[in-house]
């Protein structure tokens, strides 16, 4: 099986000619644009009648063809994340904790990116001395050229997207402005061969939620249970709270420019989170033998779209979902398959002999007598539920927990560490007690 893989590099532009103004219009244009496919996908319009419907109804003259479908696509897309998000809060142990996600709108700060489609919208080009250089076109005959600006390694990957044998592809691009300046995310493409879940040999179920991250990895033919991992990441989420309630300390003292800082913080912050986390689970899944990554999933949740930064940005108040999305692109990049199973009752059943426990707060109790397990750390309890759904889903092909009961470990897992992250960096697979030693985040 293949999967495309797709990362977005952002850059600034460094426009040397064209009219800047052509920018602000076209990005103003494509408001009503998605303001409109917004309002039809709602109403469940498909994407192909909502781009009809766009060039019929909306005067799109003024503005390129192209664009305007590319203006639908993403805005499709955004609403399905939402509604994927909403569906995934509605459905969340932690509803109480988590704030509601929120419909895509046009109006707030950041107006609806322009997004273009390569070689048509928007251009990039290797200039003679060694620069990445730029055309876009906000509206028929009319072009805004000039220079990228951005990390050489973004640089880097743009140039080796260029060249004709390159196993990268340009994708769309969005047009986007902030403070002044103008940015352009350049999203680049290319497939990835995945291995088959059916052959894999390690389960490994990947947990997240507002306290911590869960891991267990299970032998597909033992059942042993090869490791345990839990990252606390509590201080994550105090920091978090504290800059809010920094926040509306100065929005209630009227200082906009200080609730926008500080708002900004917050989303680097989560992003850097995330990603130093991702990257933990990353390497740790390639430790182990032909492994097969393991989410819990609800029913219509497309847990295999590109969301764009659009949309992850507004994600990242659910840090579960744009979790997931990260370590479903990390695991895929080293061709390592991702498969979803039932999350019904993974926190309420015992994972060794499938009978409903009590939870009182991070501890878990096995309510049979009979059961070797007396109490557990409730959402490892929890991964070890998925990674045995997801042993019968591969086995049996059925992940409810009947299924679940010929598959579960035989042994009563060992005692499990809760640490708290502490600050360091990690580049190798690591073992959790080092994992806890030498830390993953600094603060
Ligand atoms: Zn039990």
């Amino acid at each position: 099986m293949m999967v495309e893989l797709v990362e977005t590099l952002q850059f600034r532009l460094v426009i040397h000619s064209g009219e800047r103004e052509r920018l602000a219009q076209a990005r103003h244009d494509a408001q009503p644009i998605a303001n409109y496919t917004l309002a039809l996908r709602r109403l469940g319009y498909s994407k192909t009648d909502i781009c009809d419907k766009v060039t019929d109804d909306l005067d799109a003259t003024e503005h390129v063809k192209n664009n305007a479908q590319q203006i639908v696509r993403k805005a499709c897309d955004a609403y399905d994340s939402y509604t994927a998000a909403h569906e995934k809060w509605r459905n969340s142990d932690d509803q109480d904790e988590l704030p509601e996600p929120q419909p895509p709108s046009t109006n707030r700060r950041g107006a609806f990116p322009l997004v273009m489609a390569p070689g048509e919208g928007y251009t990039v080009s290797k200039t003679d001395d060694g620069r990445v250089g730029f055309r876009v076109s906000p509206q028929p005959y009319k072009k805004v050229e000039g220079v990228l600006r951005g990390r050489d390694r973004d640089l880097d990957r743009v140039r080796d997207a260029l060249g004709d044998d390159s196993e990268w592809n340009l994708g769309r691009g969005e047009l986007l402005y902030r403070d002044g300046v103008y940015y352009l995310h350049v999203t680049v493409k290319r497939e990835q061969p995945l291995a088959d879940p059916e052959d894999s040999e390690t389960i490994i179920s990947v947990d997240v939620n507002e306290r911590n991250i869960a891991i267990t990895a299970v032998d597909r033919d033992t059942r042993d249970i090869h490791a345990n991992i839990v990252i606390d990441y509590g201080q994550v989420k105090h920091h978090r709270q504290r800059c809010y309630d920094i926040k509306r300390r100065c929005q209630e003292h009227g200082k906009p420019s200080v609730v926008a800082s500080i708002g900004n913080y917050v989303e680097n912050y989560m992003e850097w989170t995330l990603h130093r986390i991702s990257k933990i689970v990353e390497h740790y899944v390639e430790w182990f033998p032909k492994p097969v990554v393991v989410f819990e999933s609800l029913e219509g949740i497309r847990n295999d779209m590109d969301y764009g930064s659009y949309m992850n940005r507004r994600l990242h108040r659910l840090p579960f979902y744009e979790f997931e999305r990260q370590v479903t692109y990390k695991t895929h990049r080293h061709g390592t398959p991702v498969i979803h199973v039932a999350s019904r009752d993974n926190s309420k059943r015992c994972a060794c002999c499938g009978e409903v426990g009590s939870r009182q707060d991070r501890r878990f109790q096995c309510a049979n007598e009979a059961c070797d397990l007396a109490q557990d750390h409730a959402d490892r309890n929890a991964t070890v539920n998925t990674a045995v759904k997801g042993i019968a889903k591969l086995e049996y092909g059925a992940d409810d927990h009947a299924a679940a009961d010929n598959y579960r470990p035989h042994k009563t897992p060992p005692v499990v560490r809760v640490r708290r992250v502490g600050s360091g960096r990690v580049n190798r697979p690591t073992p959790s007690h080092e994992f806890a030693e030498v830390g993953v985040l600094s603060t």
